[in-house]
Protein backbone atom coordinates (compact mmCIF):
# COMPACT_ATOMS: atom_id res chain seq x y z
CA UNK A 1 0.00 0.00 0.00
CA UNK A 2 0.70 3.54 -0.57
CA UNK A 3 -0.29 6.71 -1.75
CA UNK A 4 2.20 8.47 -2.53
CA UNK A 5 4.74 7.69 -5.21
CA UNK A 6 6.54 10.59 -4.22
CA UNK A 7 8.26 12.00 -0.70
CA UNK A 8 5.84 13.36 2.15
CA UNK A 9 5.43 14.04 5.89
CA UNK A 10 3.48 13.88 8.74
CA UNK A 11 2.95 18.06 8.28
CA UNK A 12 1.25 17.28 5.16
CA UNK A 13 3.71 18.14 2.66
CA UNK A 14 4.78 16.96 -0.75
CA UNK A 15 8.39 16.85 -1.41
CA UNK A 16 10.10 16.31 -4.96
CA UNK A 17 7.11 17.73 -6.76
CA UNK A 18 9.14 20.30 -9.15
CA UNK A 19 7.38 19.47 -12.22
CA UNK A 20 3.75 17.98 -11.19
CA UNK A 21 0.84 20.50 -10.93
CA UNK A 22 -1.30 20.64 -7.45
CA UNK A 23 -4.63 19.29 -8.68
CA UNK A 24 -3.27 16.55 -10.24
CA UNK A 25 -0.95 15.42 -7.04
CA UNK A 26 -3.56 15.69 -5.10
CA UNK A 27 -6.24 13.86 -6.73
CA UNK A 28 -3.72 11.22 -7.04
CA UNK A 29 -3.29 11.10 -3.40
CA UNK A 30 -7.47 10.69 -2.76
CA UNK A 31 -7.67 7.97 -5.50
CA UNK A 32 -5.54 6.25 -3.87
CA UNK A 33 -7.17 6.71 0.05
CA UNK A 34 -10.36 5.76 -1.73
CA UNK A 35 -9.12 2.42 -2.82
CA UNK A 36 -6.94 1.87 -0.11
CA UNK A 37 -10.35 2.56 2.33
CA UNK A 38 -12.82 0.80 0.12
CA UNK A 39 -10.30 -2.04 0.47
CA UNK A 40 -11.26 -2.24 4.25
CA UNK A 41 -7.92 -0.38 5.34
CA UNK A 42 -7.92 1.29 8.82
CA UNK A 43 -8.39 5.14 8.40
CA UNK A 44 -8.87 8.16 10.53
CA UNK A 45 -9.17 7.44 14.83
CA UNK A 46 -8.61 3.86 13.72
CA UNK A 47 -5.81 4.46 12.51
CA UNK A 48 -4.28 6.92 15.28
CA UNK A 49 -5.44 4.04 17.92
CA UNK A 50 -3.69 1.65 16.18
CA UNK A 51 -0.16 3.39 15.68
CA UNK A 52 -0.32 4.02 19.66
CA UNK A 53 -1.10 -0.02 20.36
CA UNK A 54 2.11 -0.30 18.13
CA UNK A 55 4.00 2.25 19.81
CA UNK A 56 3.40 0.44 22.85
CA UNK A 57 3.98 -2.40 22.10
CA UNK A 58 7.69 -1.23 20.16
CA UNK A 59 8.49 0.03 23.58
CA UNK A 60 8.33 -3.48 25.19
CA UNK A 61 10.64 -4.47 22.66
CA UNK A 62 12.96 -1.93 22.90
CA UNK A 63 13.06 -2.34 26.03
CA UNK A 64 13.65 -6.29 26.16
CA UNK A 65 15.81 -5.61 23.43
CA UNK A 66 18.01 -3.26 25.77
CA UNK A 67 17.87 -4.92 28.68
CA UNK A 68 19.31 -8.27 26.69
CA UNK A 69 22.08 -5.94 25.32
CA UNK A 70 23.30 -4.90 28.52
CA UNK A 71 23.04 -8.49 30.21
CA UNK A 72 25.41 -9.43 26.59
CA UNK A 73 27.49 -6.28 27.50
CA UNK A 74 28.43 -7.07 31.15
CA UNK A 75 28.94 -10.66 31.04
CA UNK A 76 30.07 -10.82 27.22
CA UNK A 77 27.51 -13.22 25.72
CA UNK A 78 24.15 -14.83 25.66
CA UNK A 79 23.13 -18.36 26.47
CA UNK A 80 21.54 -19.96 23.09
CA UNK A 81 17.59 -18.86 24.58
CA UNK A 82 18.89 -15.42 25.14
CA UNK A 83 20.18 -15.05 22.14
CA UNK A 84 17.10 -16.86 20.06
CA UNK A 85 14.44 -14.40 22.28
CA UNK A 86 16.98 -11.39 20.86
CA UNK A 87 16.83 -12.52 17.04
CA UNK A 88 13.02 -12.78 17.48
CA UNK A 89 12.53 -9.22 19.26
CA UNK A 90 14.56 -7.63 16.59
CA UNK A 91 12.73 -9.36 14.05
CA UNK A 92 9.06 -8.22 15.29
CA UNK A 93 10.71 -4.46 15.90
CA UNK A 94 11.34 -4.48 11.97
CA UNK A 95 7.78 -5.48 11.56
CA UNK A 96 6.26 -3.24 13.45
CA UNK A 97 8.83 -0.60 12.14
CA UNK A 98 6.70 -1.00 8.73
CA UNK A 99 3.86 -1.37 9.96
CA UNK A 100 3.61 2.27 11.88
CA UNK A 101 5.33 3.95 8.51
CA UNK A 102 1.94 2.51 6.51
CA UNK A 103 0.19 4.30 9.13
CA UNK A 104 2.30 7.28 8.77
CA UNK A 105 1.39 7.26 5.52
CA UNK A 106 -2.50 6.84 5.70
CA UNK A 107 -2.00 9.82 8.52
CA UNK A 108 -0.46 12.06 6.08
CA UNK A 109 -2.75 11.58 3.01
CA UNK A 110 -5.23 12.57 5.64
CA UNK A 111 -3.82 15.63 6.35
CA UNK A 112 -3.19 16.92 2.70
CA UNK A 113 -6.86 15.93 2.05
CA UNK A 114 -7.90 18.15 5.25
CA UNK A 115 -6.34 20.89 4.45
CA UNK A 116 -6.17 20.70 0.52
CA UNK A 117 -7.95 24.42 -0.03
CA UNK A 118 -4.70 25.84 1.65
CA UNK A 119 -1.95 24.07 -0.28
CA UNK A 120 0.52 25.50 -2.88
CA UNK A 121 3.33 24.69 -4.62
CA UNK A 122 6.55 26.54 -3.19
CA UNK A 123 9.92 26.42 -5.51
CA UNK A 124 12.76 26.14 -3.03
CA UNK A 125 15.40 29.04 -4.05
CA UNK A 126 17.76 31.42 -2.10
CA UNK A 127 14.56 33.33 -0.59
CA UNK A 128 12.57 30.16 0.50
CA UNK A 129 15.15 27.71 2.19
CA UNK A 130 13.43 27.98 5.11
CA UNK A 131 10.57 26.41 3.73
CA UNK A 132 12.93 23.04 3.04
CA UNK A 133 14.08 23.78 6.57
CA UNK A 134 10.79 23.74 8.42
CA UNK A 135 9.75 20.22 6.77
CA UNK A 136 13.46 18.70 7.07
CA UNK A 137 11.68 18.26 10.92
CA UNK A 138 9.35 15.56 10.46
CA UNK A 139 10.16 11.88 9.21
CA UNK A 140 10.25 11.75 5.31
CA UNK A 141 8.19 9.26 4.82
CA UNK A 142 9.20 7.11 1.01
CA UNK A 143 13.00 8.13 0.81
CA UNK A 144 15.25 5.11 1.73
CA UNK A 145 18.95 4.53 1.01
CA UNK A 146 19.95 2.69 -2.18
CA UNK A 147 23.07 1.13 -0.35
CA UNK A 148 21.16 -0.14 2.93
CA UNK A 149 17.48 0.68 2.83
CA UNK A 150 17.40 2.89 5.98
CA UNK A 151 15.19 5.81 5.71
CA UNK A 152 17.18 9.04 4.84
CA UNK A 153 16.63 12.11 6.15
CA UNK A 154 17.37 16.33 5.02
CA UNK A 155 20.34 17.85 5.85
CA UNK A 156 22.17 20.71 5.27
CA UNK A 157 25.57 22.13 6.11
CA UNK A 158 24.07 23.43 10.04
CA UNK A 159 26.66 26.02 10.77
CA UNK A 160 25.16 28.85 8.49
CA UNK A 161 22.79 30.96 9.48
CA UNK A 162 21.36 31.06 6.28
CA UNK A 163 20.92 27.79 4.29
CA UNK A 164 21.49 28.65 0.23
CA UNK A 165 19.69 25.18 -1.75
CA UNK A 166 23.01 23.41 -2.88
CA UNK A 167 23.80 23.26 1.43
CA UNK A 168 21.17 20.52 1.36
CA UNK A 169 21.65 16.92 0.68
CA UNK A 170 19.85 13.83 2.01
CA UNK A 171 21.62 11.74 4.22
CA UNK A 172 21.30 8.09 5.56
CA UNK A 173 20.16 7.95 8.95
CA UNK A 174 22.63 4.80 9.11
CA UNK A 175 25.30 7.39 9.70
CA UNK A 176 24.16 7.83 13.10
CA UNK A 177 24.37 3.62 13.91
CA UNK A 178 27.59 2.59 15.33
CA UNK A 179 28.47 -0.68 13.89
CA UNK A 180 31.82 -2.36 15.52
CA UNK A 181 33.17 1.19 15.68
CA UNK A 182 31.86 2.48 12.13
CA UNK A 183 29.29 4.10 11.15
CA UNK A 184 26.47 1.61 8.98
CA UNK A 185 26.11 3.86 6.07
CA UNK A 186 27.82 7.55 4.92
CA UNK A 187 25.53 7.18 2.32
CA UNK A 188 24.97 11.07 1.02
CA UNK A 189 22.67 12.16 -2.01
CA UNK A 190 22.50 15.07 -3.77
CA UNK A 191 19.20 17.10 -4.11
CA UNK A 192 17.75 16.67 -7.63
CA UNK A 193 15.83 19.29 -9.39
CA UNK A 194 12.58 17.80 -8.89
CA UNK A 195 13.73 17.85 -4.93
CA UNK A 196 13.47 21.72 -4.91
CA UNK A 197 9.65 21.63 -5.03
CA UNK A 198 7.11 21.21 -2.25
CA UNK A 199 3.42 20.97 -1.80
CA UNK A 200 2.26 22.27 1.62
CA UNK A 201 0.16 24.39 3.69
CA UNK A 202 1.74 28.03 2.49
CA UNK A 203 -0.02 30.04 5.42
CA UNK A 204 2.10 29.45 8.16
CA UNK A 205 3.11 33.22 8.62
CA UNK A 206 6.81 31.79 8.78
CA UNK A 207 6.50 31.71 4.97
CA UNK A 208 5.47 34.84 4.20
CA UNK A 209 8.62 36.32 4.15
CA UNK A 210 12.22 35.53 2.71
CA UNK A 211 14.39 33.07 4.38
CA UNK A 212 16.88 36.15 5.24
CA UNK A 213 13.81 37.89 6.51
CA UNK A 214 12.77 35.35 8.83
CA UNK A 215 16.39 34.39 10.40
CA UNK A 216 16.90 38.35 11.16
CA UNK A 217 13.74 38.55 13.08
CA UNK A 218 14.73 35.31 15.32
CA UNK A 219 17.89 37.32 16.37
CA UNK A 220 15.95 39.86 18.18
CA UNK A 221 16.51 39.44 21.77
CA UNK A 222 12.57 39.97 23.20
CA UNK A 223 11.85 37.20 20.31
CA UNK A 224 14.33 34.78 21.40
CA UNK A 225 12.91 35.04 25.09
CA UNK A 226 9.41 34.24 23.89
CA UNK A 227 10.39 31.28 21.63
CA UNK A 228 12.52 30.22 24.36
CA UNK A 229 9.81 29.95 27.21
CA UNK A 230 7.50 28.49 24.67
CA UNK A 231 10.21 26.22 24.52
CA UNK A 232 10.83 25.35 28.07
CA UNK A 233 7.22 24.72 28.34
CA UNK A 234 6.54 22.68 25.56
CA UNK A 235 9.59 20.49 26.90
CA UNK A 236 7.89 20.24 30.43
CA UNK A 237 4.62 19.97 29.08
CA UNK A 238 5.58 16.27 26.95
CA UNK A 239 7.78 15.56 30.24
CA UNK A 240 4.89 15.29 32.29
CA UNK A 241 2.63 13.61 29.54
CA UNK A 242 5.91 11.17 29.17
CA UNK A 243 5.01 11.92 25.74
CA UNK A 244 7.86 12.41 22.82
CA UNK A 245 7.62 14.80 19.65
CA UNK A 246 4.76 12.91 17.61
CA UNK A 247 6.49 13.81 13.81
CA UNK A 248 9.72 12.91 14.49
CA UNK A 249 10.95 9.09 15.21
CA UNK A 250 14.11 7.15 15.71
CA UNK A 251 14.83 5.34 12.48
CA UNK A 252 16.48 2.13 14.61
CA UNK A 253 14.04 2.57 17.57
CA UNK A 254 11.00 3.77 16.22
CA UNK A 255 9.64 5.54 19.15
CA UNK A 256 8.97 9.58 19.42
CA UNK A 257 12.15 11.39 19.81
CA UNK A 258 12.47 13.20 23.03
CA UNK A 259 12.70 17.11 23.56
CA UNK A 260 16.09 18.22 25.10
CA UNK A 261 17.81 20.91 26.27
CA UNK A 262 21.88 21.90 26.42
CA UNK A 263 23.34 23.43 29.59
CA UNK A 264 25.71 26.21 28.78
CA UNK A 265 24.10 26.30 25.15
CA UNK A 266 25.43 29.86 23.71
CA UNK A 267 21.68 31.06 22.46
CA UNK A 268 18.18 30.00 21.10
CA UNK A 269 19.66 28.33 18.32
CA UNK A 270 22.03 26.27 19.62
CA UNK A 271 19.89 25.30 23.13
CA UNK A 272 17.60 22.82 21.58
CA UNK A 273 17.95 19.37 20.12
CA UNK A 274 15.52 15.67 19.67
CA UNK A 275 17.08 12.95 20.91
CA UNK A 276 16.14 8.90 20.76
CA UNK A 277 14.05 8.21 24.33
CA UNK A 278 17.36 5.33 24.27
CA UNK A 279 20.26 8.49 24.16
CA UNK A 280 22.46 8.44 27.02
CA UNK A 281 25.33 11.17 27.36
CA UNK A 282 29.19 10.42 26.38
CA UNK A 283 27.29 8.12 23.56
CA UNK A 284 26.36 5.57 26.03
CA UNK A 285 23.23 4.81 24.46
CA UNK A 286 21.30 5.46 20.55
CA UNK A 287 23.08 7.75 19.00
CA UNK A 288 20.32 9.63 17.10
CA UNK A 289 19.97 12.93 17.86
CA UNK A 290 18.63 16.13 15.63
CA UNK A 291 19.81 19.41 16.43
CA UNK A 292 17.53 22.18 16.35
CA UNK A 293 19.93 24.79 14.57
CA UNK A 294 17.22 27.06 12.87
CA UNK A 295 14.45 28.62 13.54
CA UNK A 296 12.31 26.97 10.77
CA UNK A 297 12.29 23.94 12.84
CA UNK A 298 11.73 25.23 16.04
CA UNK A 299 8.67 26.48 14.07
CA UNK A 300 7.45 23.44 12.57
CA UNK A 301 8.39 21.60 15.77
CA UNK A 302 6.16 24.18 17.75
CA UNK A 303 3.33 24.23 15.14
CA UNK A 304 2.91 20.49 15.16
CA UNK A 305 2.74 20.29 18.98
CA UNK A 306 1.07 23.49 19.77
CA UNK A 307 -0.88 24.71 16.79
CA UNK A 308 1.42 27.53 16.77
CA UNK A 309 4.81 28.42 15.02
CA UNK A 310 7.09 31.32 16.14
CA UNK A 311 5.64 33.72 14.70
ZN1 LIG B 1 22.30 3.83 3.91
ZN1 LIG C 1 17.14 5.27 18.85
Amino acid sequence: MSFFDRLANGLGTLLGVLVDTTVQVISGIKRGYDAYKRQGGVTGAEVVDEIARKKDRLRSVNDEIMHLRNQHMSSGSLNDRARKRWEDLRAEREQLLSELNEGKEVRAAEKIIETEGVIDKVEIDLETTHVLQYNAFADTLGKQCRVCGRPMKLQWKRDLSVAEPKDFYWGCTGWYVQQGGRRACTHTEQLQRNDYGLMTDTTAPEFSMTAEEFSIILTDKGTEKIIDTRLNDLKSDLISGHRGVELATCPVHGENMVLRKKQNATGLLDAYFLACPYWRPNNAGCTFIEKLKSGSQLAALLKSETGRGVL
